[in-house]
């Protein structure tokens, strides 16, 4: 025998409009207790009256099955005065409401896709079904709070089957805002693109969505509507298929998504691991980067050069329903082109797609958000977001301890694989991924989606952060903004910033002792006004000092050296070896002649006045400079990343496992004239590297030992910085920046690292790359302005 008690029980979290409160009440009634469960400003408020044993058993039960789209943060619990109940209800939300999270869109749960193909239910087929646990959520909100008439559902009105379950409880459609039926809902509808009629029973004796499957099959490009966006479709394996895709979107060499009715399909082309497979079939359905290992080959025109795959399964019940029949996987690339935001509605699919796609499956559910496909890959056993788009954004982080009551922030991102961050109070929500901000359209995206977060958040910034660079789209409207609304600016270096946001990603609390961050990046404008890239900072949220670097070389043509891998071999092989060095050693490769043809008295001009030639301390472009050396797109490469992302792919598995380390190529770590600040001297990789090209050493071996050395140079700058009198101690070292989404050289540095007794923090939820950027720059602004504290900084005036 227990008594009976009452309690209060307060559940924070990402907790409304997520189906909590049925759940609560579903338990609450099994358990035997009384009370009620309702939402109000700070997540879920539970009154229950009962033994103290089933209270418990509630408690413990919420933890342990909590519905699968709530992320609970904190239970707490406090007695209240005894009331009488002799049941237990879900009352209304309280007046005042503040919705202070939209929930991520989530692909199709297990039941209502199995709805969706059981001929005796009535959603039998019905390609918009949803319930609580599914479907979508941000892609369709346009105002706060988030209920059905803030949605592009307004709309359609509730049949009374669906009106039925919508009020019930102990239905798992209670309170779902999107849910709609044959009767009710949304249509689906095939046209053709050239404005001719088309009669979907030429292609199917079903429906028009079950149609599209035929037109695959038969070899069309298909335009079919998604929950974000546009998606054009192909049958993956029609290797003229595909190439006709990217011709026809002018994509030269840019991987496609692919998408497969089941995981056995994918599992004919790609290796999926048990890591892999939970994330395919999670709520978010990414696309998940997959190793190109399966029995079977897709055509190379799919993912040129890579030896990934990028695999999602059907996202919604309209895509399960068109593979259905569809033994194969089909392309599932965004509906845009080239660089371009993803088209989201009808007009744009005319203007956009028509010359390339001839059909395409539209319907009349709006799309007020555009949201691109997730991106993940398994790195060293965990799951990384490389793209934080669908499925996860606009999900909140929480805050590290020490940040408690901060200010509302607004930071602005970087300028490729845009994003912004709103921080207020104990949390921080990081917008999706907008692609691009030099492309005019994805521009006007990203002033459109700030607005809308402003709005959703009822966010009004009293700070706000930008990149240090001078020239970067995004700071020059934070500045402009900033001096506008009289509004704080902190400017936040590039390579701090990445290295904080992988601290406040591991909630690192804001008074914890700095950390070395490795940041293996692209490039960045450093704290001196030069270009930095690859980075060794001694840091924490308030400040950072420069503890050593790469080798700065010099990049001819600027920004054309990010396009054309051997200007950066070029540079490179003139700062370490000269041209006769070069000339005498490696005259008989086919690397000397194609190096010898390019205008070099130009280059050397421009390397030595230095004004078109910038040197930058980029971990990106040595990776380009060595790709080139290997002839991996060495004349040019088509997206951000390709040359490094080729290098990587060619990677001989068993020269990087058995090999002695003394294969591994070598590398000094000399100091700099002038600052005397340690850095990572390649002079002895390239002359092994270039006798490796002599012997004939196949590429693939050269790249693991490329990628052995570097990694080995790594850690072992991590162990001399440890050691130097001169540097405060540090025991945890972050890694971020853009070059650590190659799984070969992380997987090798975190090795390292633990071996040599480090504490390892690195990214999962929030991308390595620049998409990471503004969750670091808010931190960094909320602690330059959260004032000194206990806790003042080792680095009072960064630099
Ligand atoms: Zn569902
Ligand atoms: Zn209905
Ligand atoms: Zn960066």
């Amino acid at each position: 025998m227990t008594e009976a008690r009452s309690l209060a029980i307060r559940v924070r979290g990402r907790v409304q409009g997520v189906g909590f409160r049925p759940t609560v009440w579903r338990l609450a009634r099994d358990l035997g207790l009384a009370g009620d469960v309702l939402n109000d400003a700070d997540g879920v408020l539970i009154r229950v009256a009962g033994k103290a044993e089933a209270i418990d058993a509630l408690i413990g039960r919420l933890r342990r099955e909590p519905p699968p789209l709530a992320r609970i943060d904190a239970i707490e619990t406090q007695a209240i005065a005894p009331f009488a109940a002799d049941d237990f209800r879900v009352a209304d939300s309280l007046p005042g409401l503040t919705q202070t999270e939209v929930a991520p869109d989530a692909v199709a749960c297990a039941a209502c896709a199995a709805e969706v193909g059981d001929p005796f239910a009535r959603r039998f087929r019905y390609p918009f079904t949803n319930c609580t646990h599914c479907g979508p959520r941000f892609s369709i909100v346009h105002g706060i709070p988030y209920d059905r008439a803030a949605t592009t559902m307004a709309p359609f009105a509730l049949c009374p089957a669906c009106r039925s379950e919508y009020d019930d409880p102990a239905d798992r459609r209670f309170h779902a805002e999107p849910i709609a039926c044959h009767a009710c809902g949304p249509r689906a509808r095939l046209i053709r693109l050239d404005g001719r009629a088309v009669h979907f029973e030429q292609y199917s004796m079903l429906d028009e969505v079950d149609a599209v499957c035929t037109l695959l099959q038969r070899g069309e490009i298909v335009a079919i509507k998604g929950l974000g966006g546009y998606h054009l479709a192909c049958d993956a394996t029609r290797g003229d298929v595909v190439a006709a895709l990217r011709e026809r979107k002018r994509r030269d060499a840019k991987p496609f998504a692919l998408m497969a009715r089941d995981i056995g399909i994918i599992r004919r082309f790609a290796e999926v691991d048990a890591t892999a497979e939970a994330l395919l079939r999670s709520p978010a359905g990414p696309i998940v980067l997959l190793p190109a290992t399966g029995p079977a080959r897709l055509p190379d025109a799919v993912a040129p050069g890579l030896g990934l795959l990028g695999f999602m399964l059907p996202t919604t019940p309209l895509h399960h329903l068109i593979l259905k029949r569809m033994d194969r996987p089909v392309v599932m690339t965004s509906g845009n082109l080239s660089s371009e935001p993803q088209v989201t509605d009808e007009a744009g699919l005319r203007a956009h797609l028509t010359g390339i796609a001839g059909f395409a499956l539209v319907h009349d559910r709006a799309i007020a958000n555009r949201i691109d496909d997730s991106v993940v890959r398994v790195i060293d056993g965990a799951p990384r977001v490389l793209r934080r788009a669908r499925g996860y954004a606009p999900a909140a982080f929480a805050l590290p301890p020490g940040f408690e009551g901060a200010p509302p922030v607004l930071a602005l991102g970087g300028e490729l694989k845009a994003t912004f961050c709103l921080a207020r109070g104990a949390e921080a929500v990081l917008s999706q991924h907008m692609g691009d901000l030099e492309d005019a359209a994805t521009d006007d995206d990203y002033r459109r989606n700030l607005a809308l977060y402003e709005t959703l958040y009822d966010h009004a910034p009293r700070v706000i952060a930008v990149d240090r660079h001078p020239d970067y789209i995004s700071a020059k409207y934070g500045r402009a903004r900033a001096a506008r609304d009289g509004l704080a600016l902190v400017e936040v270096q590039h390579h701090h910033a990445h290295v904080a946001a992988c601290l406040a990603e591991n909630r690192r609390p804001l008074a914890a002792p700095p950390v070395l961050g490795i940041v293996a990046d692209g490039l960045g404008y450093g704290g001196d006004d030069t270009l930095w890239g690859g980075e060794f900072l001694l840091a924490d949220y308030r400040g950072y000092r420069r503890l050593g670097t790469m080798k700065p070389v010099a990049m001819p043509g600027n920004a054309m050296a990010s396009r054309e891998p051997w200007r950066n071999l070029y540079a490179h092989l003139m700062a370490e070896i000269g041209w006769p060095g070069f000339a005498m050693n490696c005259r008989d490769l086919p690397l000397y002649e194609f190096l010898a043809e390019k205008p070099r008295a130009t280059f050397d001009a421009m390397i030595r006045d230095g004004r078109f030639a910038p040197r930058a301390s980029s971990c990106g472009r040595l990776f380009d400079a060595v790709a080139a050396a290997l002839d991996l797109c060495r004349e040019r490469q088509s997206y951000e990343g390709q040359a490094a992302m080729q290098l990587e792919a060619i990677v001989d598995r068993e020269a990087l496992a058995d090999e002695g380390d003394d294969l591994a190529y070598p590398f000094a770590l000399p100091r700099l004239g002038g600052s005397g600040l340690p850095y990572i001297e390649p002079w002895a990789m390239w002359q092994a590297l270039l006798g490796d090209l002599v012997l004939a050493t196949p590429p693939a071996v050269i790249a693991a030992r490329f990628h052995r050395g570097l990694a080995n140079a790594m850690v072992a700058m991590a162990v001399q910085l440890r050691g130097d009198p001169a540097a405060a101690l540090f025991d945890t070292v972050v890694l971020s920046g853009g070059c650590f989404q190659n799984a070969t050289l992380f997987t090798l540095v975190a090795r390292g690292l633990e071996r040599a007794g480090f504490t390892l923090l690195s990214h999962r939820e929030v991308p390595a790359n620049d998409g990471g950027l503004a969750l670091g720059q808010a931190v960094i602004a909320l602690a330059a302005t959260a004032g000194a504290g206990p806790c003042a900084s080792a680095f009072p005036a960064a630099s």
